[in-house]
């Protein structure tokens, strides 16, 4: 295939896309030890409530530093791993990770955890849950799961999994909500809890078109009964915006950069843990 695209290509000949096509297959190589070899890491982002301005919560999020390639952003890592079918042993390793991490470092918060759509069509993702819950001992309860547009696009069996999740006590949370091939659609069929919108949207603010299209979406998320999560969030004119729009939960710069679980100060069920018991994070409503 390689051979004939370069056939193809003919005098349009670029040994830039040579270059790009060897890193590609290199890195393709390189993640299906990287799990094997403890190349991951993870690092968490707080989620704060807009109202407290109270973390509630993180993001955990993927590392690779790879000996040969050193570190490697999941943001071109990720879907190479969804290409070549690894994202199903590095997701299964993420969630069982992070989930042994927060109970650790006695994490009182809610833990958000991204899984990869073809996790859902290559792994059975219930029984994977289920089993980093039950290893590590975390609360059910307190675990989001993130999932993309682009999974609930699939349809059949996927309510049924989705509710299979929340029926072992987790969350659902919506991720990068309006980058996709978005279908209203299933915003009302699917189980869902959390809208997070994408921070695409969030730098865009200062123009008023992309303010009126947060607000819309922010609405939406409200009148399904969803907690609205925006990420990307750097500036405090950017915070003040968002929450005057009504969302409930803002993740990004302005509150921390992705790294070690916060410390907590305070004993559980102080200080971090009665905004995790308000209604807004189990209904949306204030
Ligand atoms: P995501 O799930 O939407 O994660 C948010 C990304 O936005 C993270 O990038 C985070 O570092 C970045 N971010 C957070 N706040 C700000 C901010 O204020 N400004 C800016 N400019 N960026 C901010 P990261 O860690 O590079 O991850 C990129 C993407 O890689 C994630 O997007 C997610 O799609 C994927 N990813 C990361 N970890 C995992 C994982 O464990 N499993 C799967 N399947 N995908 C993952
Ligand atoms: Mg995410
Ligand atoms: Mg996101
Ligand atoms: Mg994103």
């Amino acid at each position: 295939a390689v051979a004939t695209h370069r056939a193809e290509r003919g005098a349009h000949y670029d040994p830039a896309f040579d270059a790009d096509l060897k890193y590609r297959q290199s890195i393709d190589l390189a993640l299906r030890s990287a799990v094997a070899r403890s190349e991951f890491s993870l690092v968490f982002q707080p989620q704060v409530d807009m109202e407290t301005r109270l973390t509630i919560g993180v993001e955990a999020l993927l590392r690779w530093t790879s000996p040969e390639h050193g570190a490697v952003s999941p943001a071109v890592f990720v879907p190479l791993a969804e290409e070549n079918g690894t994202i199903v042993e590095i997701g299964a390793w993420v969630a069982h990770e992070a989930c042994r991490l927060a109970v650790a470092n006695n994490w009182p918060g809610r833990l958000s955890v991204n899984v990869s759509p073809l996790q859902f069509t290559q792994d059975d993702v219930v029984a994977m849950i289920a089993s980093a819950l039950l290893q590590s001992g975390f609360p059910p309860n307190r675990l989001d799961i993130e999932v993309t547009e682009s999974l609930l696009a699939q349809g059949g069996a996927i309510v049924e999994t989705l509710e299979k999740l929340r029926d072992l006590g987790a969350s659902i949370a919506i991720d990068d909500f309006g980058t996709g091939y978005s279908s209203l659609n299933y915003l009302s069929s699917l189980p869902l809890d959390k809208l997070k919108i994408d921070q695409s949207f969030v730098r865009q603010l200062a123009n008023p078109r992309n303010a009126s299209i947060v607000e819309t979406i922010v609405s939406l998320g409200r009148r399904l009964g969803l907690v609205v999560v925006v990420e990307g969030v750097e500036t405090e004119a950017q915070f003040d915006l968002l929450a005057a729009l009504g969302c409930h939960i803002a993740q990004g710069y302005l509150f921390g950069r992705p790294g070690a679980l916060p410390a907590v100060e305070q004993p559980l069920n102080q200080q971090l843990a009665p905004p995790l018991e308000t209604p807004v994070l189990l209904d949306g409503t204030r």
